[in-house]
């Protein structure tokens, strides 16, 4: 029997936890088929909140607890009587200390310390040895001792989110639905959250209710950014998770997430974190599973490629490399000078279909600080030493399932943007546009190259060189972002294209239209000596000037 976690929404009929579907957006029991909907499991961890306030303010009264507010950075923390606290140990200033009653800012779920603060000590100091390359690690093994344990509070999201996704070269909005696994917020205004990001997960099996019992020896820090702030952040990193996955699916590196997380359940919670702050050096460590991570000292830059200028690189690469093949086959220079020069056209019209993106429009530089942790290995207790688990905790993300309205109803759906077979096409479109008389000037002298005059074509290519570029970009590109691929799935879970219904109709609007063009002058005039003229360039190709 799977152990009962504090996050898990029960099945009312049998008690055992539902798991959430995202097709039919309920909550499914897998013993008895029972389903809980989504303002139901937000209600039965309204109910649990309640309970434990009122147990948290019942204990609090057998306490003598203390509370220290920070008068710079504004950290608040709460301690024992007989715990020493000389400054705030988030900045360093003078702290004023009261007694401690208010239970209305203490979360009501736990993780408890499962490493010591020696043992988290020799973890951090064993970081600093098997990194001697690093100043960092130089620095912060002389300040090892500084390390102090922390209960932070966190605010614990699980439950269904919904999402609008766009590229942001797109105008079309999609909409998918995500379900966020037990993910955690810092509720710290002070503390950096890349640093803690970087020494999760933690192992929610463990997650207990809180009691003040906890805070014996122990630092509790209380969350100290307004409810506004809160739902931004838990917006904001809901956002951050369902970003990898929703480039994926859009394939573009530019989208734009807006997460609506109002479904899921929140839950205020303490986890346990040895922290080190001095000056611009900072280190935490898990206080469950030992996982160091510390900030650098430097912040680094990351240099981006406009994306037109990547295609162009890309195209001088391939056409040389082309170049280099056929004339290491035996062609002579000039020949392969030519071909590859030709297959230039063809590989920037491809490169531009797969680099074309708005947000590297110009060269730009990124800067951010990184966060070097100790692995991805967690530690356990066993027999009274800590030891390598066998278990690897996973911060599993669950894929966004898109939805589309098709005929009329909302249906789960998979898209696909730039697949091979689409930038072929298109490059196959523009290449028959491009050399339109050329080709039919080849099916009208069957294929006679000797005769072939391409000189023929000179007017035409003056239009369509420049034009079919521009065009390219301008309806090529945006008919690859914006009209998806849409694929359905069968009963028997098969994949099949889904075409939208196109009704052609004539209407005498249209035909009167094309008419007034062909046969009204002044207009027809002109079409027709257009096409005059297309239909000289094509004879000329075929046959010369003679
Ligand atoms: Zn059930
Ligand atoms: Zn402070």
């Amino acid at each position: 029997m799977e152990k009962k976690r504090i996050t898990d929404i029960h099945c009312p009929n049998c008690g055992a936890p539902a798991k959430f579907d995202i097709i039919r957006q309920r909550y499914l029991c897998g013993y008895c088929g029972g389903s809980v909907g989504i303002s139901e499991a937000l209600q039965q961890k309204q109910g649990f909140r309640k309970l434990q306030g009122d147990r948290i303010r019942n204990s609090v009264k057998q306490f003598r607890l203390f509370r220290a507010s920070c008068s710079g950075c504004g950290a608040e923390i709460v301690f024992e009587e007989n715990e020493a606290l000389s400054g705030c140990p988030f900045c360093g200033r003078s702290l004023v200390r009261t007694e401690y009653l208010n239970t209305k800012d203490m979360p009501e779920s736990i993780i408890p310390f499962a490493v010591t603060e020696d043992e988290a000590k020799d973890l951090l100091k064993k970081w600093c040895k098997s990194n001697p390359g690093k100043t960092e690690a130089r620095q912060l093994s002389k300040l090892t001792g500084e390390l102090k344990g922390f209960y932070l509070p966190y605010e614990m999201l699980s439950g269904p989110v919904h999402l609008t996704v766009s590229r942001m070269d797109s105008s079309r909005t999609y909409f998918c639905q995500g379900f966020v696994n037990d993910e955690f917020v810092n509720r710290s205004s002070q503390l950096d959250n890349l640093l803690l990001d970087g020494m999760e997960p933690y192992d929610l099996d463990a997650l207990t209710e809180f009691d003040f019992g906890y805070v014996a020896g122990h630092r509790v820090k209380i969350s100290d950014i307004s409810d506004k702030e809160l739902t931004s952040r838990v917006k904001t990193e809901t956002e951050e998770i369902y970003t990898p996955a929703v480039r994926k699916v859009l394939e573009s590196k530019a989208v734009e997430l807006s997460a609506n997380v109002g479904s899921a359940v929140r839950l205020p919670v303490l986890l346990p974190v040895y922290y080190l702050c001095a000056g611009d050096l900072m280190a935490a460590v898990n206080g469950q599973t030992g996982k160091v991570s510390v900030r650098a000292l430097k912040e680094s830059r990351y240099y981006f490629l406009p994306w037109w200028l990547k295609a162009i690189l890309a195209t001088l690469v391939f056409t040389a490399l082309t170049g280099c093949a056929l004339y290491a086959f035996g062609m002579n220079a000039g020949s392969s000078l030519l071909i590859s020069g030709i297959l230039a056209l063809f590989y920037l019209i491809v490169t531009l279909c797969y680099f074309s993106d708005t947000v590297r429009n110009s060269l730009s530089v990124v800067s951010g600080r990184e966060i070097f942790t100790s692995g991805d290995r967690n530690l356990v207790r066993d027999q009274g030493t800590l030891v390598f688990s066998d278990r690897m905790l996973e911060r599993k993300v669950v894929s966004p399932v898109f939805f589309e309205d098709l005929d009329g109803t909302p249906q789960p759906v998979e898209l696909r943007f730039t697949t091979p077979g689409r930038v072929l096409r298109i490059a196959l479109l523009c290449f028959v546009a491009l050399f339109l008389p050329v080709i039919l000037a080849l099916l009208l002298n069957g294929f006679d190259f000797q005769r072939l005059t391409l000189g023929g074509s000179a007017v035409w290519f003056c239009i369509a060189v420049p034009v079919v570029p521009i065009y390219l970009l301008k309806f090529g590109i945006v008919e690859l972002h914006d009209n998806p691929w849409i694929y359905t799935r069968t009963d028997k879970g098969k994949k099949k294209r889904y075409r939208q219904k196109h009704k052609i109709r004539i209407t005498w609007n249209g035909v009167k239209e094309v008419l007034r063009v062909l046969f009204v002058p002044p207009v027809s005039l002109a079409v027709w000596f257009g096409i005059l003229c297309f239909f000289m360039c094509v004879y000329l190709t075929a046959f010369g000037f003679e």
